[in-house]
Order: C-alpha cells, then sequence, then structure tokens
C-alpha cells in the first residue's frame, strides 16, 4: 500500500489565472477514448499540429508511447489497465493545471478510470471525446496489424475481442470516424477546443 505519512501539501505562490494571463488559455485535459483503430491518434496528431500552429501550448500523450517509458512496467490485465490510466490522469491533471491543452489519446475502456480523470482534471478542465467506429470497421483498418494477431489468439486482453469497451454515456463530443473524414473529425475537435479555452 501507499505510504503517506508526513506528506504535507505546499502551497506556491502562483494560481491558475496568473498562468492564464500569461498563455492566454485554459489549461484543458481532451480525453480521446474508442477502440484500438478508431482514430485517436490520427486525430490527435492532426489537432496538436494544427493547434500549435495557431499558437495555443499543446501536448499529446499517447497510449503505446506512455508504455514506452511511465508505464512500460504495465500490461493489459483489469488493474494494469487501471493503474496506466491513474497515471495519465494524474499526469493530465498536472499539464491542465500547467495550463496546457493536452490531448491523451488511450483506448481507456473503463467508465470509472475515465471518471477519474474528470475528477483529477476539474470542472472546466476536461473534455471527454468518444472517438467511435465500430468493432468491423477498426479490424479491417487494422493500422498496427493486433486485430489480426487477436484473432488469431496471439494477444489476450484485446480491447472488443476478449476485454470489454464501455461505451461513454455522456462525452462532450462525439467523433463518429465511420461516417466523418478524418478532416472532418480535426475540424470539429478544434471548434470545440477554440471555444473551451
Ligand atoms: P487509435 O489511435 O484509435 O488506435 P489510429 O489513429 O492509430 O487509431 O488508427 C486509425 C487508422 O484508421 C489510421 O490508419 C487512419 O488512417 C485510419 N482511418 C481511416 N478512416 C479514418 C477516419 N475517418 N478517422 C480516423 N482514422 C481513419
Amino acid at each position: 500500500m501507499v505510504k503517506r505519512e508526513n506528506i504535507v501539501w505546499h502551497n506556491g505562490k502562483v494560481n491558475p489565472e496568473q498562468r492564464r494571463g500569461l498563455l492566454g488559455q485554459k489549461g484543458l485535459v481532451v480525453w480521446l477514448t474508442g477502440l484500438s483503430g478508431s482514430g485517436k491518434s490520427t486525430i490527435a496528431v492532426e489537432v496538436e499540429k494544427r493547434l500549435l500552429e495557431e499558437g495555443y501550448w499543446v501536448y499529446r500523450l499517447d497510449g503505446d508511447n506512455v508504455r514506452h517509458g511511465l508505464n512500460s512496467d504495465l500490461g493489459f490485465s483489469d488493474a494494469d489497465r487501471d493503474e496506466n490510466i491513474r497515471r495519465i490522469a494524474e499526469v493530465s491533471a498536472l499539464f491542465a493545471d500547467a495550463g496546457m491543452i493536452t490531448l491523451v489519446s488511450f483506448i481507456s475502456p473503463f467508465r470509472k478510470m475515465r471518471q477519474f480523470a474528470r475528477e483529477k482534471a476539474g470542472a472546466g478542465h476536461f473534455a471527454e471525446v468518444f472517438v467511435r467506429a465500430d468493432l468491423e470497421t477498426c479490424a479491417r483498418r487494422d493500422p498496427k496489424g493486433l486485430y489480426e494477431k487477436a484473432k488469431n489468439g496471439e494477444i489476450s486482453d484485446f480491447t472488443g475481442i476478449s476485454s470489454p469497451y464501455e461505451e461513454p454515456e455522456d462525452p462532450e463530443l462525439l467523433l463518429d470516424t465511420t461516417r466523418m473524414s478524418v478532416d472532418e473529425s480535426v475540424e470539429h475537435l478544434l471548434d470545440y477546443i477554440r471555444i473551451v479555452v
């Protein structure tokens, strides 16, 4: 269990409003969730580029990339998936507190952990974006060859096949990538972010 004795919160002399004044934007966690292959990373990469070009302070946390470093000790059991998301929720909440627009693209299949991320970021600093594509479409795209492997039994605990995905019930934004092109999804998300920050 975590050791927490003798740890006292130390307040600083800088507040979020000061950072907001300096940066001209508020911190926001944009949490993209959806099946593998639904388009989260593709959309996040484009949105990051566009926001940067428009002068926003933006950073992207990608599921696969973070699993190379911070979360390299974690696998895909339910407990490890929860811990994966818990750490990302903490990190993205810190980024948002620092004033950054943080694009988070993780499958994040469990509602309770997405709710945890929302609570960590705080009201007005979190947007859940459901990147939706049905399983057949994702399996057809199969950008990383993972569905093929899962079908052949080479991957256990694969979301949508041998591990559940709990769809968002009330996301701030829904991007249905079976109906919208990448460009359309990117424009929708950009419109949303520009209004919110
Ligand atoms: P995820 O990050 O959700 O696992 P990726 O972005 O890595 O998904 O992969 C999605 C794949 O689907 C990419 O190869 C992308 O080019 C392709 N794709 C095809 N149509 C779309 C669309 N309308 N929106 C997003 N991605 C699409």
